[in-house]
């Protein structure tokens, strides 16, 4: 079992495969030229399942591949099937893009739920966000996931005056579609030129949902990180991730091992612990993984302490998002 020093267990990974992307959306990526890593400083497919061989004799139940983008390793697919036999849930959060392709190992390797980026339902504004002109091809791999009863997650980051005004249209999609939208409030990491004034919170989304739905919020499940709602007549649902102004860290059970295998006890941690260097020094991780996550702050990485309008992104010791993995 790891546990950290609250009496949280923590029982679900998230491994980012890469920290490369075929998009380049603003928000997640530094504003300065960006180099991904070379191949050889990231996590080889051997050093993957070893590092999440050892985190599953230890309890953890579920693993999430991110990145980056996921899909564009080249090893993307030997590595979901050797991890698809691991005793866990796999899942993944991708942009969408190379879903078509991977449909095939996805669904042999276990994987039954999807999270896919989208923040607009807007072609122009898409290619604006992402700057890939790519919209429809990710609107149909959305209908191909649907259309293999996988479940579908639509991760959607809120931002006043690029997207807010499009809450609705998203709520609209989920009357006859069994899709969850997930409202995620805008959080600043590393060059993403985030500013309190751009983020749209958990009060505003509510009500502007409220104004033309009735929202009936529904229980969650022990550790979400969203608040769950529902719109009677609706087949799919809509979600909240209010990290800025109600976060969850309380019931918080996830670490987050990153492309070139640090682990960080939280998404705003502003330290690591290199578990990488320590498999290939032949020594063991166990013992660093139990002092990573016991050390592990009671809040947002002890960060982000003042009410989100006082906070200045730049204060924030971080790595970039496209860097942690989401
Ligand atoms: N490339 C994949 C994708 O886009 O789904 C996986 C990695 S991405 C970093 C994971 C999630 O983080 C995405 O849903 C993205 O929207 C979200 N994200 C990135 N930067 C963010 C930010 N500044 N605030 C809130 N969510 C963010
Ligand atoms: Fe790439 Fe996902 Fe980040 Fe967009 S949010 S740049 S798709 S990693």
């Amino acid at each position: 079992m790891i546990a950290d020093s609250f009496g949280r267990v923590h029982d679900y990974l998230r491994i980012s495969l890469t920290d490369n992307c075929n998009f380049r959306c603003f928000y997640c990526m530094p504003e300065e030229d960006y180099d991904f890593s070379p191949a050889s400083r990231l996590m080889q497919p051997h050093e993957i399942m070893e590092l999440a061989g050892t985190f599953v004799a230890q309890g953890v139940k579920k693993i999430r591949l991110t990145g980056g983008e996921p899909l564009v390793r080249k090893d993307a697919a030997a590595i979901i099937s050797a991890l698809g036999k691991l005793p866990v849930e796999l899942v993944i959060t991708t942009n969408g893009t190379r879903i078509a392709e991977m449909l095939p190992v996805m669904l042999e390797a276990g994987i039954r739920t999807v999270n896919i980026s989208l923040d607009t339902l807007q072609p122009e504004k898409f290619k604006l966000i992402t700057r890939r002109d790519v919209f429809h091809q990710v609107r149909s791999n959305i209908e191909l996931l649907l259309h293999h009863k996988v479940k579908v997650k639509i991760n959607m980051v809120v931002m006043k005056g690029l997207n807010d005004d499009e809450i609705k249209d998203f709520i609209d999609w989920t009357k006859h579609h069994p899709i969850q939208i997930r409202f995620i409030e805008f959080m600043p990491f590393s060059g993403n030129k985030w500013t309190s004034n751009k983020m749209f919170s958990l009060e505003e989304i509510l009500a502007s949902i409220a104004k033309d739905f009735t929202v009936l919020p529904v229980e969650g499940a022990a550790h979400d990180t969203a608040k769950s709602f529902l719109i009677p007549g609706h087949e799919g649902s809509f979600a909240i991730i209010s990290t800025m102004t109600a976060p969850f860290c309380s019931s918080c059970n996830r670490m987050r091992l990153t492309a070139d295998g640090k682990l960080k006890n939280c998404l705003f941690s502003d330290g690591e612990t290199d578990l990488l260097t320590a498999l290939r020094n032949g020594e063991p991780v166990l013992p660093l993984i139990q002092a990573s996550i016991w050390s592990k702050k009671k809040e947002l990485g002890g960060q982000l302490k003042t009410h989100f309008e006082n906070l200045n992104a730049e204060d924030i010791k971080n790595r970039s998002m496209i860097t942690i993995g989401g």
